[in-house]
């Protein structure tokens, strides 16, 4: 492992984040022969994987599509346990790419970038951490995720609760003991949900605290032998070039037909078949006019809201739990397991926040509107400031001190995702304005975004040029499509993290580009092709 008392040195690139992404970077650079160092704010790898360590965390995403593919001995040895991997085994597959590729002599760890400054005069970026230690770099690529800065909730009199209150996304290693606990949970989102159905057989009592139920698919999650395992692998050399061509990410498309070709009977027996299937798949891979044609959508929200409904016995219960106000898939569509059963066990009560809200935190508890709620444990399952938070939060700034916070208050501009203008020579992964910011499965775009980068400094280098830089036009070009594209989309109209409506005073946009992965990458690939010719190279 590299340590923080050679942070003084000069490298050719700085990593900020030793996540999916952050980690793919490193292999990457030094292929292309680069000194290069990453930087990590926790004690190991994993990023989201390393944070989010709250019972119940696991990948909905099918795990055999979320993993490297530039390692074809690294996918013979991996076996996945089973279809949608639980947070233990994604950790340990990131620590043994880690290991195997001998990752961690250049990542110095425990250390936090607070900011970093473009020298114009020498073309350097200079890295501070908190302790105050700098680097220099020629290229900077902020690896530091999407969903990387937690958002709590600020209701008066929290210092005062003498409980114990967790962030989901800052949950500690050792194990909570909640048995016998009142425990309360905030937060009905895909992390709310899976800590809530994995603890609630434990707790002495749950009050689950909900402002906007989710629509959900009940998730599809068997075991596999080395039979299954055998016939994924064959598929693999089929599978690493095709979840790159697809809308989001995975091993499947939208079905090319419209929602209109079927009859009612015809969708309705389509929609059961993608139901079945208990993954992502019904959102991603089923009409695309679901998520564009209110009509369709509103025929595919009730046929998620019929099932919801009918998991439970008690009317009021189910009148609660399903999402009315808002069309199916413009909010993240969280897959469940035993999900509602669990507010029918006994122990776990519902608190409807838009009928009975929050008024502060006390002593013993929560008051709502109804009365204190007593608990001993509140988490904090409320999500993140997505996508921009982990570049605002920093003192980033580009030519002439511009300050990326700042230039971004005006409204978020970037150059397909990865780029900004007046920031020269900094890369970004999971940033606003790509797919990989909310509507990829992460590490199909995240090594996209990683080939880009090396490849965009490869050609820089090669070119004996200095550095590279987005003009303001190409910006502004990117920010069009981008919106165009969104506003023909029903999601924009729904009011989520993925328009920056859950942080207060953040720009209200949609903050991934929802042209389909696929789109993306041809248009990552022109740029390539036509030789940045939308940057200035010096
Ligand atoms: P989220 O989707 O933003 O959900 C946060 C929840 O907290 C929402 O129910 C929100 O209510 C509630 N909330 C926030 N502030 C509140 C307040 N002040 N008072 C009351 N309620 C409040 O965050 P998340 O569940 O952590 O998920 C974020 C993303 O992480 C997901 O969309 C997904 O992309 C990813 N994720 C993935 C997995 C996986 O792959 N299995 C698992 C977990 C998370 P409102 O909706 O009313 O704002």
């Amino acid at each position: 492992m590299a340590t923080a008392a050679s942070t003084q040195e000069h490298f050719d690139t700085i990593v900020v984040g030793a996540g999916i992404s952050g980690l793919y970077q490193l292999y990457k650079l030094r292929e292309l022969g680069l000194k290069a160092r990453i930087y990590e704010a926790g004690s190991n790898v994993g990023g989201v994987w390393y944070w989010n360590r709250y019972p119940g965390a696991r990948c909905d995403s099918v795990g055999y599509t979320y993993q490297y593919w530039f390692s074809d001995e690294l996918l013979s040895e991996w076996n996945w346990s089973e279809r949608f991997p639980a947070q233990p085994e994604t950790e340990r597959y990131l620590n043994r790419v880690a290991d195997k590729f001998d990752l961690r002599k250049d990542i110095v760890f425990n250390t936090r970038i607070e900011g970093a400054h473009f020298d114009e005069a020498n073309g350097v970026w200079t890295v501070t951490t908190a302790d105050g230690a700098k680097a220099t770099a020629q290229f900077l690529v902020m690896a530091t995720g999407g969903l990387s800065v937690p958002t709590n909730p600020t209701f008066p009199g929290q210092e005062g609760f003498k409980g114990t209150v967790f962030h989901t996304a800052r949950w500690p290693k050792e194990p909570i003991n909640f048995k016998g606990k009142r425990v309360g949970v905030i937060g009905t989102g895909a992390t709310g949900i899976q800590v809530i159905q994995t603890i609630a057989p434990s707790v002495g009592h749950m009050t689950v605290f909900q402002r906007t139920p989710s629509y959900t698919i009940p998730i599809r999650n068997p075991k596999y032998t080395d039979q299954d395992r055998a016939a994924i692998r064959e598929r693999y050399p089929e599978l690493k070039h095709f979840v790159h061509e697809t809308f989001s990410g995975f091993d499947f498309n939208p079905d090319p037909r419209s929602f209109y070709d079927l009859s009612p009977e015809e969708r309705e027996r389509f929609l059961q078949a993608l139901w079945e299937d208990g993954s992502l798949k019904f959102w991603v891979g089923g009409f695309l006019e679901a998520l564009t044609d209110k009509a369709a959508n509103d025929e595919i929200s009730e046929f998620v809201r019929k099932r919801i409904r009918a998991r439970l016995k008690n009317p009021e219960l189910a009148k609660k739990l399903t999402p009315t106000d808002y069309a199916f898939g413009t909010r993240r569509v969280p897959l469940e397991n035993r999900y509602y059963e669990i507010y029918e066990q006994g122990n776990v009560d519902l608190v409807d926040l838009l009928e009975t809200p929050i008024i502060r935190f006390v002593e013993n508890g929560i008051e709502t509107s109804a009365g204190v709620i007593e608990l001993d444990i509140i988490v904090n399952a409320t999500g993140f400031d997505a996508a921009t938070g982990a570049l605002t939060r920093l003192d980033l700034r580009g030519r002439e001190g511009r300050l990326l916070r700042d230039v971004w208050s005006k409204g978020i501009h970037t150059w397909l995702g990865m780029t900004v203008h007046g920031f020269p020579n900094m890369f970004m992964t999971m940033a606003p304005m790509s797919p990989a910011a909310a509507f990829c499965n992460v590490p199909t775009c995240s090594q996209q975004q990683v080939d880009w980068i090396t490849d965009c400094i490869k050609y820089v280098r090669d070119q004996g040029k200095q550095s590279i830089e987005p003009t303001a036009d190409a910006d502004d070009g990117w920010v069009r499509h981008h919106n165009e594209v969104a506003n023909q989309t029903l999601v924009p109209k729904t009011r989520s993290w993925y328009t920056g409506a859950n942080v207060e005073g953040k720009q209200q946009s949609l903050i991934a580009y929802i042209g389909g992965v696929g789109t993306y990458r041809n248009l990552c690939n022109n740029a390539k092709e036509g030789q940045y010719k939308d940057c200035v190279l010096a």
